[in-house]
């Protein structure tokens, strides 16, 4: 029989930093809110544990908090968080691409610093960087707004009017076509250094997308703005200190956050939410329900009722390329060859260059291990030394050029079996990536305390949004991206069941720790309704 276990404003199912924040500003407007997560820990991709030797705190998946610090969460939550202990510290060496002839470049915290750089690795491309900043600022709303707005709502249409009242139609259609520009077109137009567009390159991978890909060269232009603006900040203690300084928020405002509860069905009566069900039977009753899971879980078993061309379209969802993550326990810190600055650096891409990640990435996309894989090496000792026993190093590495189905090795060098990601193939490519990085890193391999390999396979295993290893929530291929975002049929995040919204990476603004869909879709749910909202407009004119 199942067990009514209480009645709330709203319930989240799922507590990755969508849930998580969505349940925070509600709770923060006084709305009774449950978290619900299937897994041990709350936070779903932000996780912090000592997965190698004890006293090393590695952030096993998510590490680096700009989106977050720069998001419309943070600014409104913030505050409140600070009380339940989150605390940021940064760095003025964000990041650095180093190439294999042992040559980097910085991009650095401020315009002039930036400016110095480029035109160290050639002269004239300090100028380049000036002038694109000179054109981003002044719309910078509108380049950010794409990514923190409802864009099927009146707010999209709201943004869509500033536009064009702003640039004119031309000037319009201009900021329009600059969103769809390749990574490759926007840096080789914009700059004449190789070495300026491998410092740039490599960012797109971490918006899910390829340096050939639509809309790579906005989001190049954007990160690399923002990184500049935000630097690379980390919570002290590792990252699990958001989630845990969001629940404790959310509890502090009377709301629940529940492990280890699966849901598995969403209750509807009269096609609107109802409530959701457990994997124990145990129901719990609210008007709304929060989804922080792909399309397709929502529409292919949370729902009943699927309209079917809405549910054949979640069944084509496309997953993106696969990822690994590699950490490493170091009996001391690593001795980077070459530029002293690398040392300080939070997190340095190994790459030859804008060739090289677009190579990588089509040989991934075309089921082959990478000859020359993207290396993201992140540094978080840099910045938060309390990670790690005294004198000891911690590397976190991100490798994200793979297929899930191995067809083969670029390389020639390893076997690739039945294509699966076993337990040799994972140690074997991670044996590859460790020698390549002890090429600049001498004292790598003797320094090795303890490593911890995540494949593909792994990352699927601990989340079950991450499928096949995407880290981000499905393919950012301009077709299932910005309006058409989780899918055409279903874009945005309300549903066909009034009271179900749907959150998270696979939803727009998609993946990172920004907590876009999370505080897009409180609002919403906050916002007074249309009768309410003229008459206050009117109440307001009358003042006047
Ligand atoms: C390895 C890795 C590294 C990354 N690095 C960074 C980084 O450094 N910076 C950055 O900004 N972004 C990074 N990202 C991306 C970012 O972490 C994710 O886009 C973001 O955390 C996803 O949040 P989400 O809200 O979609 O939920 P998720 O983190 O996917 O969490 C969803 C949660 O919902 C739970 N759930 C799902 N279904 C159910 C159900 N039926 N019942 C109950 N619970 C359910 C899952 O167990 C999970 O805990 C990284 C991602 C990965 C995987």
């Amino acid at each position: 029989m199942n067990t009514e276990l209480g009645s709330y404003d709203a319930i989240v199912v799922g507590s990755g930093v969508n849930g998580l924040a969505c349940a925070a500003l509600l709770a923060q407007a006084g709305r009774h809110v449950c978290v619900l997560e299937r897994s041990d820990w709350l936070g779903g991709a932000i996780k912090t544990a000592e997965i190698t030797q004890p006293g090393f705190h590695h952030d096993v998946f998510s590490a680096w908090h700009p989106l977050w610090v720069g998001g419309p969460a943070h600014a409104r939550l913030g505050d409140g968080l600070a009380r339940h202990g989150l605390e940021y510290l940064n760095t003025e060496h964000p990041t650095a691409t180093l190439y294999p002839d042992g040559e980097a470049a910085f991009l650095l915290r401020t315009a002039d610093a930036n400016a110095a750089e480029l035109d160290r690795l050639q002269q004239g491309d300090g100028g380049a960087w000036r002038t694109m900043l000179d054109a981003f600022f002044p719309n910078a709303d509108l380049a950010f707004g794409v990514l923190g707005t409802e864009l099927w709502s009146r707010h999209g249409a709201a943004l869509a009017l500033r536009a064009y009242r702003r640039l004119g139609r031309q000037g319009a259609a201009q900021f329009g076509a600059g969103l769809l520009i390749s990574a490759r077109d926007w840096l080789t137009e914009t700059f004449a250094s190789e070495r300026a567009h491998g410092l740039l390159a490599p960012w797109v991978l971490h918006t899910g997308l390829g340096p050939d890909a639509a809309a790579s060269g906005y989001m190049a232009a954007v990160i690399a703005v923002a990184v500049q603006e935000g630097g690379m900040p980390v919570p002290r203690g590792g990252g699990a200190r958001l989630a845990d300084a969001l629940v404790s928020f959310i509890r502090e405002q009377g709301g629940t956050c529940e492990t280890e509860a699966e849901v598995t069905h969403v209750i509807t009566r009269d096609g609107r939410a109802a409530g959701v069900e457990l994997r124990n039977g145990d129901v719990l009753r609210a008007p709304i329900v929060v989804c922080n899971v792909t399309p397709t879980q929502l529409y292919g078993r949370l729902l009943g009722n699927v309209p079917p061309g809405l549910a054949e379209q979640a069944r084509r969802f496309r997953y993106g390329r696969s990822e690994m993550q590699i950490h490493f326990a170091l009996s001391e810190p690593p001795a980077w060859e070459g530029d002293e600055r690398l040392a300080q650096t939070a997190i340095v891409h190994l790459t030859p260059g804008l060739d090289g990640v677009s190579r990588a990435v089509n040989e991934a996309e075309r089921g082959l291990l990478p000859a020359e894989a993207t290396v993201v090496v992140g540094q978080p000792l840099t910045m938060d030394p309390s990670r790690a026993p005294a004198g000891r190093g911690l590397l976190w590495i991100q490798l994200q050029e793979l297929p899930w189905h191995v067809k083969g090795d670029a390389a020639g060098e390893l076997d690739a079996g039945d294509g699966t990601w076993t337990e040799s193939l994972r140690e074997r490519y991670a044996d590859r990536i460790q020698a390549r990085l002890a090429r600049h890193v001498p004292n790598l391999e003797r320094a090795v305390l303890g490593r911890t390999v995540l494949s593909p396979a792994d990352l699927e295993a601990a989340n079950v949004n991450l499928v096949h290893g995407d880290p981000y929530g499905g393919s950012l291929a301009l077709d299932q991206n910005f309006l058409w975002r989780p899918l055409h049929g279903a874009p945005g995040h309300r549903t066909f069941v009034e009271g179900v919204w749907h959150v998270g990476a696979s939803t727009h603004p998609g993946p990172g720790l920004g907590a876009g869909s999370g505080t897009i879709v409180a609002d919403a749910i906050l916002e007074p309704p249309a009768p309410k909202r003229l008459a206050t407009k009117l109440a307001s004119l009358a003042r006047r």
